[in-house]
C-alpha cells in the first residue's frame, strides 16, 4: 500500500516549495478501482477507531481542510466521513466573519468550535483563511480595524500566534492533522465551468469564486507561506493532489486513519468496581 503519510506530509524545516508539487497523483497510483476499494477500507476503519476515541476520552481530534473553490473540499469530507457515526463528528463550515467576530481577535471564533476529548472535529476553511483570504484581499484586512494590520512582521506573528494555539491544542490532548488540496489552475476551470453547465451544480457557483481565481498567483504565495511556517509535528499539514478525486479522498482518508492509529485509543480497561457491576446486572436481569 501507498505510504501517503509521508508521500504528502510537509516538511517541518520551511523550505518547502509549492512549485515543486504536481496537481497530478504521482503516477502508478492504482487503478480508479484500487483506490475507491482502499477508500471503503479506512472509512470501515475510522469508524472503529472514532469509536475507540469515544469511549477512550483522551484526545479529540480536529482536521482541517483549505483548498481554493472547487477542490474538492465539502465532496472529500462527505465521502471520507460517511461511515462514521454522526453523533461522534462535526464539520464546521467557516465563512466570511459576522461584524461581532471581527471586532474580536481572529482565533476566538475558531477556538469555541474545537471539538471536545471523544470527537472528531472537521473545519471547513478554518483560521487559516486569516493567512490567505485576508492576505489577499487588502479589504479583509481593513474590515478588522487591527492597530498595525500588515505592518512589518504582521503576517510572521500571525504564523506565531496559529503555531502557538495549535501547540497548546496539543498540549490538551487535541490531535491536528492539516489538509491543503492542491487543484491545479487548468482543473478549476474545468470544475467551475462544470458549475454553470450542470442545473444541479448551478447552485455552488459565485461570480466571487472568479475574482479569486484572478488572484490564483497571490493564493500560491499565500499557501507556501503558510505551509512552511505552519507545518509543525504537533500540527503537520498535508499537501494532497486534487486534480484526482479517487486519489485524493483514498489520501485523505488513509491520513487521517494513520493519525488515529497512533493516538491509539482504547475501550477503558473494566476494575473490579465495575465488574461487580456488571454481574449484579446479569444477575437481575436474568432473575426477571
Ligand atoms: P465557501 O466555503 O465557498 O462557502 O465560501 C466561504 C467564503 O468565506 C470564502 O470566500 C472564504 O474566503 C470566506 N472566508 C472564510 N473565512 C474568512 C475570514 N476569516 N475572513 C474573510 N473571509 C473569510
Ligand atoms: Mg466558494
Amino acid at each position: 500500500m501507498i505510504d501517503f503519510p509521508r508521500r504528502h506530509r510537509v516538511p517541518y524545516d520551511g523550505r518547502f516549495r509549492i512549485g515543486d508539487l504536481d496537481p497530478d497523483p504521482p503516477k502508478a497510483s492504482g487503478s480508479e478501482a484500487k483506490l475507491e476499494a482502499e477508500l471503503k477500507e479506512s472509512v470501515a476503519r475510522l469508524d472503529e477507531l472514532q469509536r475507540k476515541l469515544f469511549a477512550d476520552q483522551h484526545h479529540a481530534l480536529l482536521a482541517v481542510f483549505q483548498a481554493m473553490d472547487a477542490a474538492g473540499k465539502d465532496s472529500t469530507i462527505r465521502k471520507v466521513f460517511s461511515g462514521v457515526n454522526p453523533a461522534g463528528f462535526r464539520v464546521h463550515a467557516f465563512g466570511r466573519p459576522s461584524d461581532l467576530e471581527l471586532r474580536h481577535d481572529f482565533l476566538q471564533r475558531v477556538a469555541v468550535r474545537v471539538p471536545e476529548r471523544g470527537k472528531i472535529g472537521i473545519f471547513n476553511r478554518s483560521h487559516y483563511e486569516e493567512v490567505l483570504v485576508v492576505r489577499v484581499h487588502q479589504a479583509a484586512l481593513a474590515a478588522q480595524s487591527l492597530p498595525d494590520a500588515g505592518g512589518k512582521g504582521f503576517w510572521e506573528e500571525r504564523f506565531e500566534s496559529i503555531r502557538d494555539f495549535e501547540r497548546h491544542l496539543a498540549r490538551n490532548g487535541t490531535v491536528v492533522v492539516k489538509f491543503w488540496l492542491n487543484v491545479s489552475r487548468k482543473e478549476q476551470k474545468k470544475r467551475l465551468l462544470d458549475r454553470i453547465e450542470d442545473p444541479e451544480k448551478n447552485w455552488k457557483f459565485r461570480l466571487g469564486d472568479l475574482d479569486d481565481r484572478a488572484l490564483w498567483d497571490d493564493y500560491q504565495a499565500a499557501y507556501q507561506a503558510m505551509l512552511r511556517a505552519t507545518s509543525r509535528p504537533w500540527a503537520p499539514w498535508y499537501a494532497i493532489p486534487a486534480d484526482d478525486k479517487d486519489y485524493m479522498r483514498a489520501a485523505v482518508a488513509r491520513i487521517l486513519v494513520e493519525t488515529l492509529e497512533k493516538i491509539d485509543p482504547r475501550y477503558p480497561k473494566v476494575g473490579a468496581a465495575q465488574r461487580r457491576e456488571l454481574q449484579a446486572g446479569r444477575k437481575r436481569l436474568r432473575a426477571e
